[in-house]
């Protein structure tokens, strides 16, 4: 288990007071920075004979967005100096053939980290799977384990997503304690999470936050009392101007493609927040690509390091 708590507490930190023209949370930077950090660590272990942390990876199927994801994952490894293993397995690959894999990468003492690339196909079972990844290698922080640990506050793999926004904030010393946080979706792996991370007592963190969903009443009178909104509910451009408060931070998670005929690859990438309308309004925002996603990755190449520096 992580030993070190992965956030300052809310006494450790400098932030700066909010500005009032907006700014862009580049994730392509913050992420660029973190990568570049780790980069040093790894050469560090490697100079000391260390071991190098090892990523192993499984991709299901060839669904076009997750062959994007995971091929970005592993390139991350490589710009960071991990080894990284990608496990490719037919779409009609059975569950139980599919868990005896995972067995046998928690048995393996070179692996520090595994993540199962989702969604997976219908007939196996998200959570028979999570479940059966050892927490102590769960760097995408999706395990029971890890998610309980988050709960209280106590170490753990952070889910990616999540952990990426907090880095955000964090790399452009965003104001957060005392803030009023709405964040709209409550997934396992995105909305939930966030508005435990922002809740804590940590810098980024103290938020008084308020969680939106699909049943939820009035969300824009919600959103329009938000200092800041993370928008995460998959809905194209749902997040328009006349719902955010002026000087607002926002931080868009949402990847739909869309269809565009105009590109080659037939589609483009579109973020859950209206972002023409709405970014003159804010003090700070996230583009869609270049915000959460390269974050992503960024926290789980973290997780991976700790997970590996932990156990050796
Ligand atoms: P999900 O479908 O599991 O959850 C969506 C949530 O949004 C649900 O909790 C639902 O209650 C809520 N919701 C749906 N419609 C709503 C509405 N009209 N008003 C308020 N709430 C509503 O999705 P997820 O896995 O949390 O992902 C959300 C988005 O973030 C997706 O676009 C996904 O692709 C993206 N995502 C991006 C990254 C990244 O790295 N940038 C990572 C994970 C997910």
């Amino acid at each position: 288990m992580l030993k070190k708590l992965l956030f300052p507490t809310a006494k450790q930190h400098n932030t700066k007071p909010y500005l009032c023209r907006m700014k862009i949370l580049d994730g392509k930077k913050a992420s660029q920075a973190i990568k570049d950090e780790l980069k040093i660590d790894v050469a560090q272990l490697s100079a000391e004979g260390k071991k190098i942390p090892h990523l192993a990876a499984i991709l299901v199927g060839a669904n076009g967005a997750s062959e994007t994801y995971i091929a970005a994952k592993v390139k991350a490894c490589e710009e960071v100096g991990f080894i990284s293993t990608l496990i490719r397995f037919e779409e009609t690959i059975s569950e139980a053939k599919l868990l005896a894999k995972i067995k046998e990468l928690n048995n393996d003492p070179d692996v520090d980290g595994i993540l199962v690339q989702l969604p997976l196909p219908k007939h196996i079972s998200d959570e028979e799977v999570i479940n059966s990844i050892d927490p102590d290698k769960d760097v995408d922080g999706f395990h029971p384990v890890n998610i309980g640990r988050l709960m209280q506050g106590l170490p753990t793999y952070i889910p990616a997503t999540p952990y990426g926004i907090m880095l955000l904030l964090e790399h452009f010393k965003i104001e957060t304690s005392g803030k009023h946080a709405v964040v709209i979706g409550r997934s396992n792996i995105v909305g939930r999470p966030m508005s435990v991370l922002l809740s804590s007592n940590t810098y980024p963190g103290n938020c008084t936050v308020t969680i939106c969903h699909s049943k939820t009443k009035n969300l824009n009178d919600y959103c329009l009392q938000a200092d800041i909104i993370i928008a995460a509910l998959g809905k194209p451009e749902f997040v328009t101007a006349d719902m955010v408060k002026e000087g607002a931070v926002v931080v868009d998670v949402g990847i739909t493609r869309v269809e565009d005929s105009t590109r080659k690859s037939g589609f483009k990438l579109k973020g859950d927040v209206a972002f023409d309308e709405v970014a003159p309004k804010c003090s700070w925002i996230t583009p869609v690509p270049g915000g959460v996603g390269p974050m992503t990755i960024a926290a789980l190449m973290k997780n991976t390091y700790h997970s590996c520096i932990t156990k050796n």
